[in-house]
């Protein structure tokens, strides 16, 4: 049996989908500097971004809270690959739990010498404290936080 033929491809896919109205809301909030969760009345978790049902107690959540701007870096990891539709490598990514927030969420992590690799574990910690730096022009999107910087 011969080898079975192999077409190499690419896609490259433009779209929009409706954020609906509580990534909408969240989104809003950006603009203005504002960080907004929303909290489960049952087990009292507050999710960032907000979500219309708690995941655990599967009940619908309706109570927004502002949370601060400032949180906790809970992992990260460091990117020296190009990966379409992303920045230049070396760039890094941390999960940040908000101060005020239950989960984690991704985001960048920025004014962080990333240039020697042997040297990010004296640099990027777990549990390490961070906080947002805005962009001067928001427009309602995540990169309205420009990226979190160790404090
Ligand atoms: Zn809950």
């Amino acid at each position: 049996m011969s080898k079975p033929f192999e077409i190499p491809g690419k896609w490259e896919i433009e779209y929009k989908y409706a954020a609906g109205p509580y990534i909408s809301k969240f989104l809003e909030g950006l603009k203005e500097k504002k960080i907004f969760g929303i909290k489960c009345n049952s087990c009292k978790r507050v999710y960032v971004p907000p979500r219309m049902f708690c995941e655990r107690c599967y009940v619908e959540l309706n109570d927004w809270v502002e949370v601060k701007e400032t949180g906790t870096l809970e992992t990260f990891i460091v990117v020296y690959r190009k990966f379409y539709g992303l920045p230049d490598p070396p760039y890094a990514l941390g999960l940040i739990k908000l101060d005020g927030a239950s989960e984690s969420f991704l985001h960048y992590l920025g004014e962080v010498d990333l240039s020697r690799p042997e040297k990010i574990p004296e640099i990027l910690k777990q549990g390490q404290k961070v906080i947002a730096i805005w962009n001067e022009e928001r427009k309602g999107s995540i990169l309205d936080i420009k990226y979190f910087k160790p404090l």
